[in-house]
């Protein structure tokens, strides 16, 4: 019989949050969320602490506290409330858990990821963009702390489950495949008018709101190519990607001996968490078997990066390093956002991070205070862009 693995979910009320609580909801002898947190969703907060009754719940926006912590006793639970960043990070570090699910969206949740990078904790890592921001800092945190890290997200999860750690040396390249998004196959004139709602309505996954308009504008793989080089230790050019519709083939690696192997399966995040709890055993993820004669077809095609010029400028910022990653990921957040907010249209996100990425040359970065920086630096950059676009 397993231990049990007490588990802290960041971003628990949202889409991979949600998976990663249905996974340890059928492992009850195996699996405990014993710490969930969220953004300020206080309501959906509390429904999930009524029905996974975690030791800890903690919401990031300090106005929620009191009606999270009268919400709990209201429940009879005797969970904790807690509420700000600060608690969050302080509980992904703590003694209420081995494993650290880090799924919340953005570069907020790089302190939580880094502090359970640097315990020790066993990290299923979502958050991309924390890698994207700080990868060489969080790799040596987590290398320092002795924590393992399982990536969360599609591409990553599957090269990770064909790649031996003695076979890294014997790699060739990585193939990360790409859905394509919504709008595969449009030109630049069919992409100016399209709306925040057709933009998350994503073919293949459901996820939450911002990831799902990066796949649209191929950011997000652009964002992967750069969390694929942080995790596995490849320079850009080892780095390729391929437009794959079916999303049933979730990447490739191919060793120096000509051989490729691919991990496949539906496309359902499940996959990947249970094996981030499992590793290196296979646990029960509630996903079926692949029906590839169901399926029928598996097709590839080349990225446009004409039409999605976000992937051309995420190569770019890898092999400019320093601070030019933390540049493009805080740019992008901010178009994103105001993209989602009907502010700007759907071409002015890479205009917006390009610009932000003139404004702002790559520097050093030498410390994690000259990413937040730059971080800080890139958002009043891409905002103030983005009121000009808003106001002519
Ligand atoms: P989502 O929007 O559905 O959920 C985000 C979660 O983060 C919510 O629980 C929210 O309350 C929380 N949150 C937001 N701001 C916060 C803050 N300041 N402090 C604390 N919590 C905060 O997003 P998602 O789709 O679940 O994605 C989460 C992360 O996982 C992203 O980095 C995304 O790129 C990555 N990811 C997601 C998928 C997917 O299938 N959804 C796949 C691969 C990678
Ligand atoms: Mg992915």
């Amino acid at each position: 019989m397993p231990s049990l693995q007490s588990v802290t979910v960041l971003g628990a009320t949202g889409s991979i949050g949600t998976s990663a609580l249905d996974v340890i909801a059928r492992h009850p002898g195996r699996l405990r969320a014993s710490v969930l947190a969220a953004g300020r969703n206080v309501d959906a907060l509390l429904a999930l602490c009524r029905a996974h009754r975690p030791d800890h719940a903690a919401i990031a926006d300090p106005d929620g506290y009191p009606a999270l912590r009268d919400g709990l006793a209201a429940a009879g639970l005797p969970t904790q409330a807690h509420a700000g960043m600060d608690a969050i990070t302080d509980l992904a570090a703590g003694d209420a858990c081995q494993t650290v699910v880090a799924a919340i969206v953005g570069a907020a949740g790089l302190d939580s990821t880094l502090a359970a990078a640097r315990a020790g904790k066993r990290l299923l890592l979502a958050n991309k963009e924390s890698l994207v921001l700080a990868g060489e800092l969080l790799m040596a945190a987590a290398r320092d702390g002795g924590a393992c890290i399982v990536p969360i997200d599609s591409e990553h999860n599957a090269i990770f489950q064909c790649l031996p750690a003695e076979a890294t040396a014997d790699l060739r390249r990585i193939v990360l495949t790409a859905s394509g998004g919504p709008f595969r196959g449009h030109d630049r004139t069919q992409l100016a008018d399209v709306t925040p709602a057709q933009a998350i309505a994503h073919p293949k996954w459901s996820m939450g709101p911002k990831i799902s308009v990066d796949s649209a504008t191929l950011m997000n793989k652009g964002l992967e190519v750069i969390e694929a080089h942080h995790l596995f230790g490849l320079p850009g050019e080892r780095i390729d990607v391929l437009v794959h519709p079916q999303s049933l083939v979730h990447s490739l690696v191919e060793f120096i001996d000509g051989s490729t192997l691919a991990q496949l399966g539906l496309p359902d995040m499940r996959t990947a968490l249970a094996v981030g709890f499992g590793w290196p055993r296979r646990i029960e993820s509630g996903v079926a078997g692949l029906d590839l004669l169901a399926h029928g077809r598996l097709d590839f095609e080349p990225p446009d990066t004409v039409a999605f010029p976000c992937l051309r400028l995420a190569y770019a910022a890898l092999e400019a390093g320093g601070t030019a990653p933390a540049t493009l990921n805080a740019a992008n957040e901010v178009a994103v956002s105001s993209f989602l907010q009907g502010r700007i249209g759907f071409l002015s996100i890479p205009a917006l991070v390009e610009q932000t990425l003139a404004a702002l040359p790559a520097a050093p970065a030498a410390s994690l205070d000259a990413l937040r920086d730059a971080d800080i630096r890139a958002r009043e950059c891409a905002t103030q862009l983005s009121s000009r676009i808003t106001a002519t």
